[in-house]
Parts: C-alpha cells; structure tokens; sequence
C-alpha cells in the first residue's frame, strides 16, 4: 500500500515534470537572459551571492500555452532541477476562488514575479526544504525589500502580492466551525441545509444562513491571511540601524 501510494506520487510528478519541460521548450517563449531584467536579478544576486542567480534562463511563457498545460492562472513557476524558471507573459501572482464566490487576483509586475521565482530557485538549491508554506514565505519574505524599495505600501504587497497565495492557507474547516459555534448553530444542521442546497431543494432561509455564514467564512479568512501577510512583511523588511525588530513573537494561527 506505502509503495503504490509512492509510485503513483513519482509518475504524478514524472507527469507534471515532463510538462514543465515541454512549457520551457515551447517555441513560443522569450528567453530572458541577465542583464535584462537587471535590477530583479540584482537584488537576489546580492540577497544571495554565490548561488550563479544570475546564470538562471527565465522563460516567459504565453498565458495560453501555461493554460494548456495544466497551469492556468499561474504567474511563475520553478523549474526543478535545471536553471530555469517560467513566467508568464502576463503578469500574475496567481488568484484564488473564495469562499464568496470571488476571486482574488495578484496584481504583479513581471519583475516582481521574476524576483519571487529566482528566490524559489535559491531556496530549492540550497535549502531543500520540501514544505510549501516554508517554501513560500521564504520567496514571498525575500520579496519584500525588493517591493518595498520600488514603492509598493506594505498594504498593497500583503493584498496584491500574498493575499491570493495566503488565503489557500486559511483552515476554513476550522474557521467554519467557530463560525457555527458563535451563532448556536449545530455542524449537522449546517450540512444538511448544503445537501438541500446542493439537491436544488434549499428552503429559502436555508440558502440565506448558508450565504451569510460563506459571507462571514469569506472576510475571516481575507482578515486571517491578511494578519498572516502582515507577519511575514514584519519578519523580512529590513530594519533600519539602531532599530528593535520587535516582529520576532510567536505568530499565533487562531483566528
Ligand atoms: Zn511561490
């Protein structure tokens, strides 16, 4: 059982893997090379010295051709294993679909995007870490002297840089849960007015509270990942001389 479950992860991967090597060999692309892009390459470079950041080929990829390999609305990716990593040629940070029935987009420069990719680069090379929160908020943190020098607000870098990511994060079967308890209302009421909803036979009141409760779920969550994108900026921003970085306490998941 632990070695089927094993192999079917390889061949996913394999899969996966074989279609990013397609995405970098399509004909369509732009190869990026150092010095273009200059000031994106420069700062990891610096950040990072030694790593041969600048040697990395960023390929920028038609949004169609990413949306024909399984990678719709995706701004960038790394490329494992080679020097490569993938933007697209129009730039996104990626949106999510909440909670609300809205989607919530990045709004990112490409620079912006390459900068977040190369960091992706460093950490797969020299870090190794394999968990995708540690994964992003390395490349997100690193990210944020680089936003913050050309001008974004800290506001507007947790909103329309981290928010599409950091919102996926937020357990909203937990959330749900302490929605349901603060309004007195039992988990299994609760899935029985979604099975009616799902079954088309929803009473009116019942699609009311299921809407006003996925209302409330949606602004916890924007508000949660909103604190979470908050602590990531006060962790990497760079803290002028003399200063106490006082960012350092215990982020506290619990909404
Ligand atoms: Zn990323």
């Amino acid at each position: 059982m632990v070695k089927k479950i094993k192999d079917d992860q390889k061949n996913e991967f394999s899969d996966k893997y074989q279609k990013l090597i397609e995405l970098i060999n399509n004909k369509n692309n732009t190869v990026i090379k150092y010095p273009e892009y200059k000031n994106a390459y420069d700062y990891v470079e610096r950040k990072f010295p030694g790593q041969n950041v600048l040697n990395v080929t960023v390929y920028k990829v038609r949004k169609s051709d990413l949306e024909a390999s399984d990678y719709a609305g995706v701004g960038g990716l790394y490329v494992p294993g080679k020097r490569a990593v993938i933007v697209s040629d129009i730039p996104s940070g990626g949106s999510v679909s909440t909670h609300a029935r809205k989607v919530i987009s990045a709004r990112l420069a490409i620079d912006e995007v390459i900068v977040h990719e190369l960091l992706h680069y460093v950490s797969h090379k020299f870090y190794r870490t394999h968990d995708v929160m540690m994964e992003e908020e390395f490349a997100y943190g690193n990210s944020v002297p680089y936003l913050l020098a050309k001008g974004h607000s800290e506001e507007n870098i947790i909103r329309y840089n981290m928010l599409p990511f950091l919102y996926s994060t937020i357990n909203s079967q937990k959330l749900i849960r302490k929605i349901l308890e603060e309004r007195n209302i039992k988990p299994s009421i609760y899935s029985l007015y979604l099975r009616k909803h799902k079954a088309g036979s929803a009473e009116s009141y019942m699609l009311k509270a299921i809407k006003s409760i996925q209302d409330e779920l949606h602004e916890r969550t924007i508000a949660a990942a909103t604190k979470k994108g908050q602590f990531i900026v006060d962790n990497y921003r760079i803290v002028p001389d003399g200063e106490e970085n006082d960012s350092d306490n215990e982020y506290d998941l619990e909404i």
